[in-house]
This record gives structure tokens, C-alpha cells and sequence, in this order.
């Protein structure tokens, strides 16, 4: 038995949904539920994976390689996922598969192959009934896969536009065949404050309810977003404008540490109205856990301060999971996490704005593509090799460090990733092998996790800790790149003093690099922040914020 939770979205994207969602399902955990999610996203890309991250945010990756196959001699792999899956398995501590990400793109796809197989002979293919019927289809297979009791489904974009139009009709075609008290639909929308005439306005709200109800859907629950929690009035406009009991419109304001939402969504008894409107037991939520959870995040006593320079620099959702990693790291070492994008443009214009870069307790490279802002990345590198500043870079950031290695200490003048320039005399990152004869860029990356063997003394497997997933070489990390680091001139740099502290099953793929001087400097291929959780951070986000506060601490002795 599943119980079908739809969330729907009002007035304007971009107001955390993602987070509602989540928050929603951890209501349903404190009561002993077994919670999953599907994320539906109507644009027309296949996966997110060739989405630039300003367009759409960061990519996240599943341990999991999902085979889709929606025709019988055709199949694709898919990892890459929308972010707001992170949002979920750090919320939920639990692994997604790639197969709960729905898109526009692989509904029409296997609609339209399906049609050339013969499947629907004679009949002419439609929206209705062939496109609703997958999109069912597809949420149906969520439910019977992995058998949870509570199924979220979150729809992206806002009610209204077209591109979701045949996903709200699927969701009302699938309320009509399911029992009603096994579906419920929740609309979250935004309740702008209007500074003119200081007043909370639920009009728009209004008219989105409206826009649902025009399309056969009744919402049973009204989340109103705002800056802060809806006033006496708005919740009974809401309220008596969607057709709904008072206690059915909640308040999601804006807060500090958004891991609080569901205690927050717990004081307005959310939990128990679901459970009531559902037929299931009123049972008493267990939220002690999470509340010490939050409480980790509060009760701060340090501040931690990290650069993070690079060129993305404009939209902060772009590395949601880097940043929460480190807040991870950061809270469950007693500080407070005070992070910094740093454009590198100036640096790359003038050497000595880096020096800037020197007011901060650690550094961290981000992952990326590419060629531009490169040289400015490189630029920090070298200085925090130079100055030893506790650095930590991640995939392209590694592969950066390695360079700034090559050049500063090897004297391996203009060495680069053949990413960033074909002609480098010192190819010192270049393709994997395999990635040579790759044309197609949807899919294509090495993806997902994949065992790392950490190398015996490193930093990096002191930061692992003595377990037995260490001691069987069984760590699994997930990845998402084409280029690495080339043997060749990882074994020159051990010579120098670098250390490869994790490569791949074969040996053969260099996984992390580190140097450890004063202060550790560390490179991972992988991606750790996807591993991340509230409460477990990342080890090598936590080894890397435990130095940065040591270097603080240095800094303030001298
Ligand atoms: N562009 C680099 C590669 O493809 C790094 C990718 C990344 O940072 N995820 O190897």
C-alpha cells in the first residue's frame, strides 16, 4: 500500500520546493514511515546533465547508473540528476536512483520510439492518453520498485506553464484511479510581502489555486512561502479561497538552518492533518534525533571563513551540495560556516589580489568545464602550494591543483588539462582513454560511484577512519568526469613531495592527490558532497575543515 503525496508549485519558481518536499517527507519518517521521492521535471533534456548550472543549478550525481530503456534495442545511461534530489537524501539519508528523476525528455522519447516499435498500431499517438499514461507509468514504477509507504512526488515550474500541463493531468487522471484517501496533492506558493503598503498580498496564491482547480485539481494542503510566517489574515484568505479548512494552509517562512522546516511544519501539526486527510494512524513523531540534528547547526561557537574562487560565480545554487557539505563539516566541528565566492577575474588581471586570498581559513577549488576563468583558478592553487593554506579541490578543482603542482613545483612551464588548452607542451591532465572516441555529451562522462582504493598512510585514509568499508577497499565515491590526471607526471610529482592518496580498482585512474606540508592540501577526483548528510558529514570535507580551523588558530597564535 503507497500512499501518492503530489507537490505542485504556485506563483514563481525558485522558492523551495525542493525543500517543502523533503521537509513533507521527513514528517512522515518521524512517524516510521519508509519515505521516497520522484522529481518530475517537464523541460525536454533527457537528464539536467547538459544543463549549464547558472540555467539550471548544480547537476547532482546518484550512486546509481540508472539503464533507461524505453525502447527494446535502445538505452541510455543516466546519473545526473536534478539538485533537488540532493535536498532529498540529505533530508531523507537515503540513496535515490536515477530512475525517480521523470523529464519531459524521456516521456516523449520512449512515447515516440514506442510508437515506431508498433506499440500503439492503428491509433493516433497523443498527449492523451500515451503521454499521461507513461508519465503513470513511470511513477507507478517508482512505487513498485521500492515499495515505500509514503511516495513525494514533486512536480518542477509552476502551475501555468505549458510544458507541465500534461504532468498536472496525468496527477488528476491518477487521483481518479487511486482511492481518495490515497492521494494528496499539496500547492506551495509564494505570499509576497509589499513593502508600499506593508502588507503580506495572497493574491497571486489565489490565483494560482485557481489556475489548479481550472485543470480538475483540488489542492488539500496550501504552503504559503514568505519571508516570514503568513499572518492571521492570509491564512484565512488562502484558506477560504482554495476550498480548504483553516488548518490546511501552513506557514514556510524563511530560516536560518533549513533542516528546522520540518520541526517548523510540525508546530503547525502538518504531520497529523496528512496522516488524518490519508486514513493513517495519528501516531506520536519522533523528532528528538532531528531536533539534536538542528541543534548541531545553532549552537556554533566558531566561525569558519573558506574561499571559493572560481567563475559560477553569480548563482550560489550552482554548488548547493558543496555548500552544504562544508555546513556539515563545519557544524558538526562547532562552527559556523562563513563561505566566500571569490571571482578570479581580478586575479588573473593583477597577481597581487590574491593576496586577499590570505584573510581565509581554507580554499576550495570547485568542479567545473571548460576553459574560462582557468587561469585565475590555477593562480590559487599555486599560492596556497606556496603559502600553505588548507585547500581542497573537487574534480575539475583537483585536476587544477595538479597543474598549479606541475608548473610551480615541477617547472613544467604552461603545463594545462588538455580541456583548457589541446596545444600544452605538458599535457598533464588529459582524457581518459576511454572518453576518446565519446562524441555524444548527454550521458557520456564517467558516472556514478565507483570503489576508490585510499593508498595506505595517506591523509586522506586517516580521514576515512579505521572501518571495516576501509579496511575491505570498499569506499564508494561518485564521479563525473572525462579528463584525468595522467600517470606519467603524477609519478614525477611524487618525486616532488605529492602524494596519490586514491586511485581506481585498476590502478590506472589517479582518485585523489594530496600534499601534506603544515597544513593539508588535497585534491579528490570524486565528488564527496554528494555524500554528505546533516549529521555524517563528508571525511574528507570534515579532514578538510578541521585543518582550516587549525590554520586559524595558527594565524591567531603568530
Ligand atoms: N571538466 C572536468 C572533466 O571532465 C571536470 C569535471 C567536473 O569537475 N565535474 O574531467
Amino acid at each position: 500500500m503507497v500512499k501518492y503525496i503530489f507537490v505542485t508549485g504556485g506563483v514563481m519558481s525558485g522558492v523551495g520546493k525542493g525543500v517543502t518536499t523533503a521537509s513533507i517527507g521527513k514528517l512522515f519518517q518521524f512517524r516510521g514511515y519508509n519515505v521516497d521521492a520522484i522529481k518530475i521535471d517537464p523541460y525536454l533534456n533527457v537528464d539536467p546533465g547538459t544543463l549549464n548550472p547558472i540555467e539550471h543549478g548544480e547537476v547532482y550525481i546518484t550512486e546509481e547508473v540508472w539503464e533507461f530503456e524505453p525502447a527494446e534495442d535502445f538505452s541510455l545511461k543516466i546519473s545526473e540528476i536534478d539538485q533537488d534530489f540532493g535536498t532529498y537524501e540529505r533530508f531523507l539519508g537515503k540513496n535515490m536512483s536515477p530512475e525517480q528523476n521523470i523529464t519531459s525528455g524521456q516521456v516523449y522519447l520512449s512515447v515516440i520510439l514506442k510508437e515506431r516499435e508498433g506499440k500503439f498500431l492503428g491509433r493516433t499517438t497523443q498527449i492523451i492518453p500515451h503521454i499521461t499514461d507513461e508519465i503513470k507509468r513511470r511513477i507507478r514504477q517508482v512505487a513498485k520498485r521500492k515499495n515505500p509507504g509514503i511516495l513525494i512526488t514533486e512536480v518542477g515550474g509552476t502551475v501555468g506553464d505549458i510544458e507541465a500541463m500534461p504532468f498536472l493531468e496525468a496527477i488528476r487522471q491518477f487521483r481518479i484511479e487511486e482511492k481518495k484517501e490515497d492521494t494528496i496533492l499539496i500547492h506551495v506558493t509564494y505570499v509576497p510581502f509589499l513593502d508600499t503598503v506593508q502588507q503580506q498580498k495572497s493574491k497571486p496564491s489565489q490565483h494560482s489555486v485557481r489556475t489548479l482547480q481550472g485543470m480538475g485539481l483540488q489542492p488539500d494542503v496550501i504552503v504559503g512561502r514568505g519571508e516570514k510566517p503568513l499572518t492571521k489574515e492570509v491564512l484565512q484568505k488562502l484558506s477560504l479561497f482554495s476550498n480548504l479548512p483553516l488548518e490546511a494552509v501552513i506557514s514556510n517562512p524563511d530560516i536560518d538552518v533549513v533542516y528546522e522546516l520540518p520541526l517548523f511544519f510540525e508546530e503547525q501539526k502538518l504531520g497529523d492533518y496528512l496522516c488524518r486527510i490519508s486514513n493513517l494512524p495519528i501516531k506520536e513523531p519522533k523528532i528528538d534525533e532531528w531536533r539534536s540534528i538542528v541543534n548541531l547547526y545553532k549552537n556554533t561557537e566558531e566561525v569558519v571563513r573558506i574561499a571559493v574562487p572560481g567563475k559560477y560565480t553569480q548563482i550560489v545554487d550552482s554548488y548547493i551540495s558543496i555548500q552544504e557539505a562544508l555546513r556539515h563539516a563545519s557544524a558538526c566541528s562547532g562552527a559556523k560556516l562563513e563561505l566566500c565566492w571569490v571571482d578570479t577575474e581580478p586575479i588573473e588581471k593583477d597577481h597581487r589580489a590574491i593576496e586577499n586570498l590570505k584573510k581565509f581559513d581554507g580554499i576550495l577549488l570547485t568542479p567545473g568545464f571548460g576553459s574560462r576563468g582557468t587561469e585565475g583558478m590555477i593562480l590559487t592553487a599555486e599560492y596556497a602550494i606556496k603559502e600553505e593554506i588548507p585547500y581542497l579541490g573537487i574534480c575539475f578543482g583537483c585536476q587544477l591543483l595538479f597543474v598549479a603542482f606541475c608548473r610551480s613545483v615541477l617547472g613544467l612551464t604552461g603545463a594545462n588539462s588538455t580541456e583548457i588548452d589541446s596545444n600544452t607542451p605538458y599535457p598533464v591532465v588529459d582524457l581518459l582513454p576511454e572518453q576518446r572516441a565519446i562524441k555524444a555529451k548527454g550521458g557520456t562522462m564517467r558516472l556514478g560511484g565507483h570503489k576508490i582504493f585510499l593508498t595506505e598512510n595517506s591523509r586522506l585514509k586517516e580521514a576515512y577512519g579505521k572501518s571495516e568499508v576501509v579496511e575491505r577497499h570498499e569506499v564508494i565515491e561518485r564521479f563525473r568526469h572525462r579528463y584525468h590526471i595522467i600517470p606519467k607526471y603524477a609519478e614525477m610529482a611524487e618525486d616532488a613531495g605529492l602524494r596519490v592518496s586514491a586511485r581506481d580498482e585498476t590502478g590506472k585512474i589517479i582518485n585523489a592527490i594530496e600534499l601534506n606540508k603544515d597544513f593539508l592540501i588535497m585534491g579528490v577526483q570524486f565528488h564527496p558532497e554528494f555524500k554528505s548528510r546533516p549529521n555524517l558529514p563528508s571525511p574528507v570535507y570534515l579532514a578538510f575543515i578541521k585543518e582550516a580551523l587549525r590554520y586559524q588558530k595558527s594565524k591567531n597564535l603568530q
